[in-house]
C-alpha cells in the first residue's frame, strides 16, 4: 500500500498538530550534531522550531543528509510534533525524514558573530532571515495594519495620491526629478497632502498611504530618502480635532501593538513599561514655550526657527507620552498653513514628538482655507502661482475649514520598536549613501 505523504504545516500553527506526523517547508538556521543525534533548527517564516533526528529512528539516508547540510540549506523535513515544555516555541518536531531542496555549496556569510552594520545592510536580501530584523518588519507589518483598520473603522475614504507630481509641493531643492517625455520634468512626491486637501471636499474624511521622496542630504539616524506616510485629511476640522485625531490615532497603534506583537517586542529587547505610558491626553506645549525652556537648558536657538533634532530630543525627554508642540511661526512653516487668528505671526500647527526622545514623528495643522491669504502666503514664499492654479480653486468653490497631517511609518516604527536607526525599520533601505540591494 502507497504511504501518505504527511501535509505541509506552518511553524506558526504547529500546536494544532500535535502527535502527528507533518512536514515543515523552510531552511535550516543551525545544526548542532552530537554523537548520533543532530539538533537542526529550523524556521518557515512564520516560527522557529528546533527538529531532533536521532540515528536509528530517522531515516538513514536522511539522517546522513542532515550531516552535509549547510546554514540556509532549504529542506522538507517530516517528523512527529511532540510537545516541549523547554523549548521556545512549546513544540520539539522528532524528525523522521528530510528531503533537501538545495543545499547552499559555500558557508553563509552572516554568522552568528558581530557584523558591522554596513556588512548587514550590504547582505540586507540575506539580513532579513535573522531574528531581529524579522520582529522589527513584523512590527511594521502590524503598524501598518493598524493603521489602515483605524481609519477604515472611522469612517475615512482611501485616497492614492500620485507619486509623479508636476506641481512643487514644498521646497524645490529636497525633491527627485525624473524626465517626463515632452512635458519636462515630473517630480517625486514629497507629499499628497494638496490632492488630499481636493478629495476631501469631496469624500469629507480621506487618507492615503503610500512611498514618499526626499532628496534632502540629512545624514541623521531619522532620515530615509524613501519613506511610507499615511496622510489624513478633513473638511470641517479645525486644529484641536485634528490633534485628538492624531492622539486617538497613537493610543488605538500602540495599544495594538503592544498586544500584538509580544514576541516580536521581547525578541527585541523592548520596554514595553515606556509604550504602556502611551496614554492620552499627550501634553500639548506652545512653540514659544519650548523656544523658552530650550534657552534655559543652553540650546542655541531662537524664536523663528524650526526645532532641530536635538531641541526635539530635549523637548520629548521631558514627558513619559508624545507632547504636540503647537503654534510654530509662520516663518519655519509651509505657505498652506492657517493663520493663527490669536498670533499672527504664527500658525495653527503641530509636531507631535515621540516619547524616549525619538523626535517628531507627525507634522500636521489646519490649512489656509481663505483664497486671498492663500495667494499672499504663495506670493510671499515666491511659489509658481501658475502650479497652484487647481490648489487655489479649491477656496472658490465651497471653502470651508479642514485638517490635516502626516505620520511617517518607518520613524513610528523605530520608536515603537525601540531601534535607534530609522534605516532597520523599512525592508530595503534607501539613504543618501545606500541604493543597494
Ligand atoms: P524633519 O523636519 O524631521 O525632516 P519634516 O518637517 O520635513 O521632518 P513633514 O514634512 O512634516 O516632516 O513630514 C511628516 C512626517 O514624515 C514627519 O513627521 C516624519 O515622521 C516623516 N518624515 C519626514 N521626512 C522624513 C524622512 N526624510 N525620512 C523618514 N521620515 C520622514
Amino acid at each position: 500500500m502507497k504511504q501518505s505523504i504527511p501535509p505541509i504545516v506552518t511553524i506558526a500553527e504547529i500546536a494544532n498538530h500535535q502527535d502527528q506526523e507533518i512536514r515543515i517547508a523552510g531552511w535550516l538556521f543551525n545544526l548542532r550534531s552530537k554523537g548520533k543525534i543532530h539538533f537542526l533548527q529550523l524556521r518557515d517564516g512564520t516560527g522557529r522550531i528546533q527538529g531532533v533526528a536521532v540515528e536509528g529512528e530517522c531515516d538513514p539516508s536522511s539522517f546522513q543528509t542532515i550531516g552535509d547540510l549547510k546554514m540556509e540549506a532549504s529542506v522538507l523535513v517530516t517528523g512527529r510534533v511532540r510537545k516541549d515544555e523547554r523549548a521556545p516555541s512549546g513544540y520539539e518536531l522528532t524528525v523522521s525524514g528530510l528531503t533537501v531542496v538545495q543545499n547552499p555549496e559555500e558557508d553563509y556569510p552572516i554568522a552568528k558573530k558581530e557584523h558591522g552594520i554596513d556588512f548587514l545592510l550590504e547582505n540586507r536580501h540575506l539580513w532579513l532571515r535573522s531574528s531581529l530584523p524579522g520582529a522589527l518588519l513584523r512590527i511594521r507589518h502590524q503598524a501598518i495594519t493598524s493603521l489602515r483598520n483605524f481609519f477604515n473603522s472611522r469612517g475615512f475614504i482611501l485616497i492614492d495620491t500620485p507619486i509623479l507630481t508636476g506641481a512643487i509641493g514644498e521646497s524645490a531643492g529636497t525633491l527627485f526629478e525624473v524626465p517626463y517625455f515632452d512635458m519636462g520634468n515630473a517630480y517625486l512626491a514629497q507629499t499628497g497632502q494638496l490632492y488630499l486637501e481636493a478629495a476631501c471636499m469631496a469624500f469629507g474624511k480621506v487618507f492615503n498611504f503610500g512611498p514618499t521622496f526626499r532628496a534632502e542630504k540629512s545624514k541623521t539616524r531619522r532620515h530615509l530618502t524613501e519613506f511610507w506616510m499615511l496622510e489624513a485629511e478633513v473638511a470641517y476640522l479645525d486644529n484641536p480635532g485634528n490633534l485628538q485625531l492624531q492622539e486617538d490615532m497613537i493610543c488605538a497603534l500602540v495599544e495594538d501593538i503592544l498586544s500584538r506583537c509580544q514576541e516580536e517586542l521581547k525578541t527585541l529587547g523592548r520596554d514595553v513599561g515606556k509604550l504602556k505610558k502611551v496614554t492620552p491626553p499627550f501634553p500639548r506645549l506652545d512653540y514659544g514655550e519650548a523656544i523658552h525652556w530650550l534657552q534655559q537648558q543652553g540650546h542655541d536657538i531662537e524664536w523663528g526657527s524650526d526645532l532641530g533634532a536635538e531641541d526635539e530630543t530635549a523637548v520629548s525627554n521631558r514627558y513619559e507620552k508624545p507632547v504636540f508642540v503647537v503654534n510654530y511661526p509662520k516663518k519655519a512653516k509651509a505657505f498652506y498653513m492657517k493663520e493663527n487668528p490669536d498670533n499672527p505671526e504664527t500658525v495653527l500647527c503641530a509636531d507631535l514628538l515621540a516619547s524616549e526622545g525619538y523626535g517628531e514623528i507627525i507634522g500636521g495643522s489646519q490649512r489656509e482655507d481663505d483664497h486671498d491669504k492663500l495667494l499672499a502666503r504663495i506670493h510671499e514664499e515666491k511659489l509658481p502661482e501658475e502650479a497652484y492654479t487647481w490648489y487655489l480653486q479649491l477656496r472658490r468653490f465651497g471653502s470651508v475649514p479642514h485638517s490635516g497631517f502626516g505620520i511617517g511609518l518607518e520613524r513610528t516604527v523605530t520608536w515603537l520598536s525601540g531601534t535607534h536607526h530609522i534605516r532597520e525599520a523599512i525592508p530595503f533601505p534607501r539613504t543618501l549613501s545606500r541604493l543597494y540591494p
